[in-house]
């Protein structure tokens, strides 16, 4: 057969890289519907997304990422009654979804049999992550597609999550169609992720969302994944011990760099005379949550082999950050991701 003709498949031939427009979202609109990857800007990180419904879909999203096959995908969906359609919210997820979607909170529940969706995007589990994003062009894609969209962060298993268009570019440029450049996320670390079992509720990945917040609105106290009572307990398999890793190693609580390193400051008590950058000179922790994933690659990008992280406050934001900081640090054993 001739082949010197043939297009090579859209999966290998670069990404298209678009500001959002009319064009651009109906082209995004079209590929998603056409089985085809495309990366978003949601308000936390950028996303991978695929059609919810189409297995081959949903698989070439598990290919793209080199992730396993048993940690399943967050479904994003435009509103709580489409998400309806595939989960079912007990009266506390209701109260949730009603008072935080659309935002950066994703909520476990059970999921409906016979509602379309892929297996795969579960990973086979009962349950099911559902979140309603509430950045712009996140909901007009959400919005012109209708259906569900599974969409993990655009970033290589493991690595780094991308919080600018460049990053998804670097990391995945040869496996996306379509990436929607809509320049740096205005959160920039991953949503909170909310499980359920019997009328309590357990926070499986702290996140953009601060569990405080939930709190207050909820009325009850959030369990932590690993203090959950049950036998058959929900675990998120993003709680893996190394995720969110850069290339260099990290060095936390330093309160100075050494000769080789680079410091990852936070706070207006920096020292001085190191090269590295800070997260926030005031020390505001939503400043850093937006920052801690463009400065990580950006120091990880210079090659250096030790990256020295000052302390952050364990509250507030600072809960998610020191979660991901200490991922980051964790020890990479061959077998994970
Ligand atoms: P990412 O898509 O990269 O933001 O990661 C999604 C996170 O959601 C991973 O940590 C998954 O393990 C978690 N997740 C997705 N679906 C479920 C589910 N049904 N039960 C528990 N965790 C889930
Ligand atoms: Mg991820």
């Amino acid at each position: 057969m001739d082949t010197t003709n043939r297009v090579a498949p859209t999966a290998k031939t670069p990404a298209l890289i678009l500001e959002p427009d009319e064009y651009s979202m109906a082209k995004a609109v079209l590929s998603l519907h056409q089985g085809l990857l495309v990366a978003f800007p949601t308000e936390t990180v950028y996303g991978l997304g695929a059609d919810a419904c189409d297995e081959k879909a949903v698989a070439s999203i598990f290919a793209a990422k080199g992730r396993p096959s048993h940690n399943p995908l967050i479904i994003h969906v435009k509103d709580l009654a489409t998400a309806q359609r595939y989960g079912h919210f007990d009266e506390l997820a209701l109260k949730l979804a009603e008072h935080f979607w659309p935002g950066p909170l994703t909520l476990v529940v059970p999921r409906l049999e016979g509602a379309g969706l892929s297996p795969l995007v579960s990973a086979g589990l009962a349950t099911i992550a559902l979140r309603g994003p509430a950045n712009k062009v996140a909901r007009l894609l959400l919005e012109g597609f209708e259906g569900p969209v599974a969409a993990p962060s655009a970033n290589r298993s493991g690595l780094l999550s991308p919080t600018e268009a460049e990053h998804v570019e670097e990391m995945l440029g040869d496996q996306v169609s379509l990436i929607l450049d809509d320049g740096a996320c205005e959160r920039g670390i991953e949503s909170t992720i909310i499980g359920f079992e019997r009328g309590s509720a357990i926070v499986l990945r702290s996140g953009s969302l601060p569990v405080e917040q939930i709190e207050a609105v909820s009325g009850i106290k959030m369990q932590a994944a690993d203090t959950a009572s049950s036998p058959d307990k929900i675990t998120a398999p993003g709680q893996l011990s190394s995720h969110y890793a850069p290339n260099a190693q990290l060095r936390l609580e330093a309160t100075s760099a050494g000769e080789e390193e680079l410091m990852l400051a936070f706070g207006p008590d920096a020292p001085k005379g190191r090269p590295g950058v800070n997260l926030s000179p005031t020390g505001d922790l939503v400043e850093a949550a937006t920052n801690l994933y463009a400065y990580l690659h950006l120091l990880d990008d210079t090659g250096v082999e030790t990256i020295a992280v000052m302390p952050i406050p364990d509250k507030g934001l600072g809960v998610a950050i020191n979660d991901r900081l200490r991922r980051a640090a964790a020890l990479r054993p061959d077998d994970e991701e």
